[in-house]
């Protein structure tokens, strides 16, 4: 099959070539190699500068195994918590980026990975392309990242990061997350460090905000500053890479589902399928794709069922997250922010890892509500219901 076909045919049409999309495309290359699977990526590149780290905690071993090949890089720890005062975490935490997921990308579907294409339509059997050509396929799955609802309450962890070199070596043995570095800032302002090289990082800047809009330049610049507090001399910035990640506060997963196209199969945040705490997407994505992988069947309908049955069981299990975004965006005085923010890395690690895993315990959960707060917590559960449509007394 080749991009110049005016009509083609295929048995998994893949749209977007994002994580989800991408590691779907592997696990079917790996486990059902007799399938004829065709990604389809606007963008003349898979990846970008993306690179996506999670902990060993958040994976179950055979999940893990599977994405050994693809990891980049490994460190036996992170670090987090306030600038200085960062604090030990003895989970092994790794990394994929953007350039290994294209490579790999490249090798399984070697023709049949089609870059620089847009899609214009999409239905469950059939998607039609920008110049008008049209592809056809048992299974037509839709990862083209978030899209905007009126059925979910979400706010956005804005992020930039750039891949620098400095002029010397930093010094990291691991990540690091910084939280709230300018108290009192009600965006949460907070950088990961990922060391790539004795003298290569990667820096990502993230804020959270009501609006997915980015303006680049305030984040380089407290890159800069972030980078000159902690003694390091940027020689060259690569590369870098800007998005905002959802994060949910409420709303009603079935009318999200009933939304656009419900018949199409849909995936990644495109499914509402992400972290609701953090925006991240790995671990689900690579679970969902090892559950289309071992569908007996693999059409648009039943990967739509696993789909759907996969969101709306992670969004309802998935409550207490939202309660606690809520809980910080809404209830929580904008100033104090930070400081409830910060808080977090102070609770033990296991509960930490298990926030980062969603699988927090019914202890775990009262825990954290039980620790001192500025947030009037009566209150709260009282005005900002998770099935509401976006809060009214958001600020
Ligand atoms: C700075 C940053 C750091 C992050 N770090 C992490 C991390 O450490 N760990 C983690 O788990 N997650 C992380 N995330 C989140 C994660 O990257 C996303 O949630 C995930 O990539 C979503 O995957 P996706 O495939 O559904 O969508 P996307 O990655 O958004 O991909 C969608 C793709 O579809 C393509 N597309 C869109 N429309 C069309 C069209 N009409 N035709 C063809 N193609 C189209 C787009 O070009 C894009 O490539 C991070 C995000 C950002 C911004």
């Amino acid at each position: 099959m080749s991009p110049s076909s005016a009509f083609a045919r295929a048995d998994v049409v893949l749209v977007g070539g994002g994580l989800a999309n991408g590691l779907i495309a592997l696990r079917l290359r790996a486990m059902r190699p007799d399938l004829k699977v065709l990604l389809l990526e606007r963008d003349r590149r898979i990846g970008g500068e993306r690179s996506w780290r999670w902990f060993e905690t958040d994976l179950a071993p055979g999940l893990a195994a599977w994405l050994r090949p693809l990891v980049t890089h490994r460190w036996s720890g992170w670090e987090a918590g306030p600038a200085g005062a960062e604090r030990y975490f003895e989970t092994p935490c790794f990394a994929l980026t953007g350039e290994r997921l294209s490579q790999a990308l490249a090798t399984a579907l070697g023709a049949n990975l089609w870059l620089g294409v847009e899609v214009t339509e999409i239905a469950p059997h059939q998607v039609t392309l920008a110049d008008g050509r049209r592809i056809a396929a048992a299974a037509v799955i839709d990862g083209r990242g978030p899209r905007n609802t009126r059925s979910l309450a979400l706010r956005w962890r804005v992020s930039l990061a750039q891949a620098v070199t400095l002029d010397a070596a930093h010094g990291l043995s691991c990540p690091v997350l910084v939280d709230a570095v300018e108290a009192g800032d009600p965006a949460c302002p907070a950088f990961t460090v990922l060391p790539l090289g004795p003298r290569r990082l990667r820096i990502e800047h993230a804020r959270y905000a009501a609006t997915p809009v980015i303006d680049p330049a305030p984040f380089r610049a407290a890159i800069g500053r972030y980078a000159r507090a902690r003694g390091w001399t940027i020689e060259q910035a690569a590369s870098e890479d800007a998005d905002a990640l959802p994060i949910a506060l409420g709303g009603d997963i079935d009318a999200y589902w009933r939304e656009a196209r419900p018949e199409v199969a849909k995936v990644g945040p495109r499914a509402a399928i992400f972290h609701p705490g953090t925006g991240h997407a790995l671990p689900d994505a690579a679970r969902l794709a090892d559950q289309i992988a071992a569908l007996p069947r693999i059409t648009s309908a039943s990967v739509r069922a696993v789909a759907e049955t996969y969101s709306k069981t992670a969004w309802r299990r998935r409550r207490f997250h939202r309660l606690l975004n809520r809980l910080l965006f809404v209830a929580c005085p904008p100033e104090a922010r930070p400081q409830v923010a910060a808080r977090f890395h102070r609770l033990p690690p296991s509960l930490i890892h298990r926030f980062h895993a969603a699988r927090l315990t019914l202890w775990d959960k009262a825990r954290i509500l039980a620790a001192p707060s500025p947030i009037p917590l009566a209150e709260a559960f009282e005005q900002i219901p998770d099935r509401a449509a976006p809060p009214r007394t958001e600020r």
